[in-house]
């Protein structure tokens, strides 16, 4: 098995500055990584966010978020990721642009680096398809948060060896992650019903079945769901399901994953979710509800 120091996670968006925050807090050195300076700097601004709340609820001490933090060190030059003896990419879901970073960074080192996915849906063997080493090439799909939801899925593509299998699912575990190892399908084992789940609400939106709220509230408290698929659909990003949907619909030919009109619309109108404050949901007015709610 290799041994694992340092981390390097491509993508500060919603899923990097998360996989980075619990990289350095299990002891890894991370180097995260953003082509976009704001993306970079909100990035980290995210993950202090993160940890100053861990405080107030005392899950954390002054001295957990500074070792955290220290650990850190960011950058806008994907050249110097190639350096980690794991980089884990969390670049928009655009199988040229995985596969491209991937090109770019093996040409910078003849180390043997492994290079994560965290893909929610893309084909690991594509991925790998040109790759150098394809055997270093696997997945690991980390859920939103990361800091909070405790599984990683490792996707084993078809040159993935068992070594970086089982260098992964220890990292995966040093990070207090519960792995689970699947093999390279459209959606593995979660994205595909997940993804359904959040598609057949929308349609019911569409058909005027209920409102977001109660279509969710139905999930949450009739089949015990921590969050409801639109609210979910909304932190994961409609932008991001949108992706998955196309794709899924493609590889899986299935109309289950035809993705709703209402999803294409919000997505077009920049409604991207909480990220852009609006979604299935208004965010403001999400916040200065729950707010009023605290203080009175
Ligand atoms: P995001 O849009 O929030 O963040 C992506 C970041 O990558 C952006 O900050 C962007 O500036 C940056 N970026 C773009 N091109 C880059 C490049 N060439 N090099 C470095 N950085 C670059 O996206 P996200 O929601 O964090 O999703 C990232 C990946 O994680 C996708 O593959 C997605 O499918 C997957 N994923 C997302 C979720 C989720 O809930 N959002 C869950 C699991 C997996």
């Amino acid at each position: 098995m290799a041994s694992i120091e340092s981390i390097a996670v491509i993508g500060a968006g919603t899923m990097g500055h998360g996989i980075a925050q619990v990289a350095a807090a299990s002891g890894f050195r991370v180097l995260l990584s953003d082509v976009d300076r704001d993306a970079l700097a909100r990035g980290v601004q995210s993950i202090e966010k993160n940890l100053a709340k861990g405080i107030s609820l005392g899950k954390l001490t002054e001295d957990d978020r500074d070792r955290t933090l220290q650990h850190i060190r960011g950058t806008t030059n994907l050249d110097d990721c190639a350096a980690a003896d794991l980089i884990i990419e969390a670049a928009p879901e655009k199988l040229e642009l995985k596969q491209d970073i991937l090109r770019q960074l093996e040409s910078q080192t003849d180390r043997a680096f492994i290079f994560a996915s965290n893909t929610s849906s893309l084909s690991i063997t594509e991925i790998a398809r040109s790759a150098k080493r394809p055997e270093a090439v696997v997945g690991m799909h980390f859920f939103n948060p990361v800091h909070i939801m405790r599984l990683v899925e490792i996707v084993v593509g078809g040159k993935t060896s068992a070594e970086t299998v089982e260098t992964v699912q220890s990292v995966g575990k040093q990070m207090r992650k519960e792995p689970i190892v699947v093999k390279d399908v459209p959606g593995f084992a979660s994205s595909r019903l997940g993804v359904a789940l959040g598609l057949e609400a929308m349609r019911m939106l569409e058909q005027g079945v209920a409102s977001a709220r109660d279509i969710d509230t139905a999930m949450e408290l009739g089949y015990n769901h921590p969050m409801g698929p639109l609210k979910l659909t909304d932190l994961v990003g409609l932008d991001v399901r949108l992706s998955i949907a196309e794709y899924l619909h493609r590889e899986l030919g299935s109309e289950t994953f035809r993705p709703p009109e209402v999803l294409r619309r919000l997505v077009s109108e920049g409604k991207l979710g909480k990220k852009t404050g609006e979604g299935f949901y208004d965010w403001n007015k999400e916040k200065e509800d729950s707010r009023r709610a605290q203080s009175s």
